[in-house]
């Protein structure tokens, strides 16, 4: 059982904070946010994951996990200081480290003996050493600072931190590496020990190439439009190439969103260019990414005409993927945008991602609270997120509601025959 601050409760730090509670170690959350942790002391999520509720209150519970805004008091009562603050990008596409410097402050302003401060948040290369120099500034005695990048995927959060598929620890110190060897032994898994500076590369690596598989199935789908072959059925051939794997990030789409591919995609290529290298495959990336964004309204316009003044368009799905309510770079914004800039009637419906929507929508839309009465006399349904409940939903009551039987499909939920032999006017993505 270990003593463990984290600092920062967002995605990552409440998920990381939670499962190392459960895992039996005593951990408390700090934020600077006061708001945020008088919520998590009355049991109110900042955030939907499943699952992370019933294990904050059962931790919560059980004495082991707390949360507080008091960040000295949290790094004296540790020996292992998690920093899990957001890292986001500035205007130029380079990575903002205010929020890890000033967590670096805290944690040498409050040094008390030998401690191990593990990076969590994402990094450019080298911040490892800021971060030592930042607290070997201001604490005269013995740490280590250890980086320890997080994998885990937004809407399996709780059981991605549980079931890692790797753990990686980049560490210049036996003693650090076999706290963690430790904190982590109860996971099975791979374990990637390396040095600081490769185990930040390996997270901006894997990011990287996981948005470079999508911006390439989204070109090939493009091609696959015009020529008219199927991209899902590429996508199934090419990952029984087991050089190419099963699970590969070949789903086209509408470009990724979210809060780590964009950001990260940007902050590798601005690492690059700093280091005196150029990646220009991550560039095409971006810019196929940007595209693909934009690439639904000509298919919306294909099927109700360029002008879309006053015409009623329902959206489905507004987060960047399911079983989250994180509305960070969603395509689906872009989508409403450039409807709302066209004078389009929107109405919008998701299971989950509505109260967040709303602090960015505001009113540009309606909000709808029933899927089924969402597409009442729409004249075009636009599917942004495949939630499940999309695609077991009764096709047959969609198209006596809807006033037009248009369906853009932006994840290729639907079998388009079948949704041909239905009536509707289906258009998807690659096929
Ligand atoms: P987030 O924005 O959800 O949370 C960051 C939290 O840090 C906020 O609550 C903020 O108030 C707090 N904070 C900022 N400065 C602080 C300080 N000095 N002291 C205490 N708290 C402070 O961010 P996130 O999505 O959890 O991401 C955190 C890091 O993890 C980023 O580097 C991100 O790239 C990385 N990451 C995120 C994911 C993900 O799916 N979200 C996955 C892997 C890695």
């Amino acid at each position: 059982m270990k003593k463990i601050a984290v600092i920062g409760v967002g995605y990552v730090g409440l998920v990381t904070g939670t499962c190392l509670s459960e895992l039996g170690n005593e951990v408390i959350g700090v934020d600077i946010d006061k708001s945020k942790i008088k919520a998590l002391n009355k049991g109110i999520m900042p955030i939907y994951e499943q699952g992370l509720e019933e294990l904050v209150r059962e931790n919560v519970k059980q004495k082991r996990l707390c949360f507080t805004t008091d960040v000295a008091q949290a790094i004296k009562n540790s020996e292992i200081v998690f920093i899990a603050v957001g890292t986001p990008p500035l205007a130029d596409g380079s990575v903002n480290l205010e929020y890890v410097k000033s967590a670096a402050e805290s944690i040498g302003n409050n040094m008390n003996g030998y401690k191990v401060i593990i990076n969590k948040s994402t990094v450019p290369i080298g911040t490892g050493d800021s971060v030592k120099r930042i607290v070997s500034e201001l604490y005269k005695g013995d740490f280590d600072v250890v980086s320890n990048p997080e994998f885990l995927r937004e809407g399996t959060a709780v059981y991605d931190f549980m079931n890692p598929d790797r753990i990686v620890i980049g560490s210049s110190s036996i003693k650090a590496e076999k706290v963690l060897c430790e904190l982590y032994s109860s996971l099975s898994t791979d374990m990637v020990i390396t040095d600081i500076k490769t185990a930040e590369m390996i997270k901006y690596a894997s990011n990287a190439l996981l948005a470079t598989e999508i911006s390439f199935i989204n070109s090939v789908a493009n091609i696959c439009e015009k020529l008219g072959a199927d991209v899902t059925k590429v996508a199934e051939g090419m990952r029984l190439d087991k050089r190419i794997g099963k699970k590969a990030f070949l789903d086209a789409g509408p470009g990724y969103g979210g809060s780590c591919f964009p950001k990260d995609v940007k902050g590798l290529i601005q690492i690059a260019h700093e280091s005196g290298t150029r990646f220009n495959i991550l560039e095409a990336v971006e810019d196929t990414n940007t595209a693909q964004k934009q690439s639904l309204l000509p298919k919306i316009q294909q099927v109700l005409g360029n002008d879309l003044h006053e015409k009623n368009i329902t959206i489905w799905g507004l987060a960047f993927k399911p079983h989250t309510d994180d509305m960070r770079e969603a395509p689906s914004l872009t989508v409403i945008k450039q409807l709302s800039d066209r004078d389009v009637k929107i109405r919008v419906f998701d299971p989950i991602a509505m109260e967040q929507a709303k602090k960015i929508l505001g009113e540009t839309v309606v909000y709808e609270n029933d899927l089924m009465k969402s597409v009442k006399d729409a004249d075009c349904l636009v599917i942004m997120t495949e939630w499940p409940e999309f695609k077991s939903i009764d096709l047959k009551q969609i198209k006596s509601l809807m006033k037009k039987k248009n369906i853009v499909d932006s994840r290729n939920i639907y079998n388009p025959k079948e949704m041909k032999d239905m009536g509707f006017e289906y258009t998807s993505v690659g096929r």
